[in-house]
């Protein structure tokens, strides 16, 4: 169980169409995989995306700091130590992405040593969940067309609109051209990534309105307090909080200061203890949680299926999953399937993230 080396791969895999949203952009997926090795060869496995338009971290500063700065304290250590080694973890303040990983790779290793399932032990609920696709910054008649494809093509029927831009007639245009050309049944939400302000968003919910959106995320900066509470007051749907809530104390805070009443769990950058901490919190509070994605590979989507899996709040609504389908390629040795608009959590023990060792030596960055 003893912990003999934690190792921090950077890799490079293009995307065959780049993501495009209001706080950036992604043209490569130029992640950091996570391997915590132990004495018995059992390994950890977790991929670490860099969101520095987010979280500040790049895939220089995941790897520095899981190397140089975590490993050195985490060795010699048991993969059971996971109060420990994030008690470790906590005297590095920020590195949300890089601690995240650590822990699903904890997990991942803990799994494979009790012989369970991750999403099993988390909380065993379900076995898969539904999939949301996530709709870049595309002309309206584009948007349409893809959800139609994806609705075909893999059985979802739940769209993530990305929106944020200006004018806003723009976005406005895109809810009313999916609306009128998708069937009623289908949903579809908003993700501003703080492209709005507090009172555009509000502009766009009024000029929206009948359209069946069911959510709103992060539509304006939440340090514009006094205008994001009145939305959060006025608006007929959650208003959810997802780059403003990286963790739990952040949760707090703009679930009890009126800043959201719903928030986005990513386990990429919460890994599975904090999100289980963001989650208990949610339900304690009684506000609704989606299962967000950081342009996560086919790796980080299984990590957020295992977690979403587990537990009925999460597993409640479509989770985001689907981004890995514009990468090229994946590190994950058995890829990932929609199947009937649904991921499957892995029955093998740990998370299940069996690495191609081909496709790692192909394409990681440091040899
Ligand atoms: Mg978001």
């Amino acid at each position: 169980m003893k912990i003999i080396a934690v190792e921090a791969i950077p890799y490079a895999i293009p995307y065959t169409h780049p993501l495009k949203f209001a706080s950036g952009s992604v043209e490569s997926a130029e992640h950091i995989l996570i391997r915590i090795w132990t004495e018995d060869g059992i390994v950890g496995t977790a991929d670490a995306p860099p969101r520095p338009y987010t979280y500040g971290e790049t895939q220089i500063s995941i790897k520095n700091v899981v190397e140089e700065i975590f490993a050195p304290q985490i060795v010699g250590l048991t993969v059971f130590d996971r109060g420990a080694i994030h008690a470790i973890m906590r005297r590095t303040i920020h590195n949300q992405v890089a601690k995240g990983a650590v822990d699903i790779a904890l997990w991942d290793a803990a799994g494979k040593y009790m012989d369970m399932p991750v999403h099993s032990l988390l909380g065993g609920w379900t076995s898969s969940l539904r999939v949301s696709h996530m709709l870049g910054f595309k002309p309206a008649e584009e948007l349409l067309d893809e959800a139609q494809r994806f609705g075909e093509e893999y059985g979802i029927t739940t769209f993530k609109l990305k929106v944020g831009r200006r004018p806003i007639d723009l976005d406005i245009d895109a809810v009313h051209v999916l609306r009128d050309g998708l069937d009623d049944h289908v949903e579809i939400y908003l993700d501003a990534n703080r492209g709005w302000t507090a009172n555009e968003a509000l502009e766009v919910l009024r000029r929206t309105e009948g359209t069946g959106l069911t959510l709103l995320e992060e539509p304006c900066d939440a340090k514009e307090m006094m205008s994001r509470r009145r939305l959060v007051e006025k608006a007929a749907i959650p208003i959810v909080g997802d780059e403003s809530v990286p963790t739990a104390g952040d949760a707090s805070r703009e679930l009890l200061s009126g800043g959201c009443n719903a928030i986005c769990i990513k386990t990429a950058r919460s890994g599975f203890t904090e999100a289980t901490e963001i989650l208990g919190l949610c339900t304690g509070l009684g506000v609704d949680v989606t299962m967000g994605n950081q342009i996560d590979t086919q790796v980080g989507s299984l990590a957020t299926v295992t977690f979403g899996a587990a537990h009925e709040a999460t597993a409640r609504r479509a989770a985001e999953l689907s981004n890995f389908l514009d990468m090229e390629d994946d590190l994950l040795a058995e890829p990932l399937k929609i199947v009937d608009g649904r991921i499957s959590a892995r029955p093998e023990p740990g998370v299940g993230a069996h690495i191609d060792e081909e496709k790692l030596a192909k394409y990681r960055s440091d040899n």
